[in-house]
């Protein structure tokens, strides 16, 4: 017996075609209760265990960060500073070693690991953690850093700013997308629009904090494409024939 629509060749009992789906009814024949030769449902193929492989990758990256620290502590942090002459002045010890360098290196891998890592514990809303993780991490790295060496000047003006506003451009389009497909295209082009403005300001606060004096050099012409992204992505989602003729042209 073959099947009418695709021509495939099928086995006693079944009643739907494996390839095509289509109904198998002969007049003549009765149907048999034969058990399928293939499962009905597909089969888990998911054998690793993601929790147990997430501790392993944890446990390294924590093992790596403390030996980091240790070894930038007492290998290359030893600096005899405080001179110990007497039995009681050993109580000086411990302020003879000191961290170099190793807390910064400890602080990129901790937001590799807050970005990449953490995110894959949760079983949903992977790509909005990932986002928010990316962006929150690194605000509280780079406030680290400007905290260590006294860049309050343009942590507080330049870094936080514009981290934060194109986190939370990043978060709300990842939202949108995610959750109302059918505001993608708006989204997007919202999105474009923002940073198309956001170009222009970011290179005045670079030369404003950095350089003391208002003025733009480069922004514009980066501001122009952007802007002319984000009216195609706009026209695409309001102007459905212009959608179409675009997919036809790319072949989408
Ligand atoms: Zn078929």
């Amino acid at each position: 017996m073959y099947c009418i629509k695709c021509g495939v060749e099928l086995s006693k009992g079944q009643t739907i075609c494996p390839i095509c789906e289509t109904k198998v009814y002969h007049p003549d024949i009765e149907p048999e209760e034969v058990a399928p030769k293939y499962p009905l449902k597909p089969l888990k193929t998911e054998i690793t265990s993601k929790h147990g492989f997430l501790a392993i990758l944890s446990a390294c990256f924590f093992i790596t960060a403390l030996f980091l620290l240790l070894a930038d502590l007492l290998i290359l942090g030893w600096e005899s500073s405080h001179q110990i002459n007497e039995w009681w002045e050993w109580w000086l010890a411990p302020l003879n070693y000191h961290i170099e360098w190793s807390h910064y290196l400890v602080g990129a891998m901790l937001v590799i690991y807050a970005s990449l890592v953490v995110p894959s514990w949760f079983k949903k809303f992977y790509s909005v953690l990932c986002a928010s993780m990316v962006f929150g991490s690194s605000i509280i790295y780079i406030l680290f850093i400007s905290w260590i060496t006294e860049g309050w000047w343009w942590f507080l003006p330049f870094a936080l700013p514009t981290i934060g506003f194109l986190g939370l451009i990043t978060i709300a389009s990842i939202i949108i997308c995610e959750f109302l497909p059918g505001y993608r295209l708006v989204c997007i082009g919202i999105a474009f629009l923002l940073v198309s403005g956001f170009v222009i300001a970011l290179e005045i606060l670079i030369n404003l904090v950095f350089k003391g004096s208002i003025y733009v050099i480069w922004s514009p012409f980066v501001a122009v494409v952007l802007f002319a992204v984000s009216v195609i992505l706009l026209c695409c989602a309001f102007i459905p024939s212009f959608r179409a003729s675009l997919k036809k042209l790319f072949f989408l």
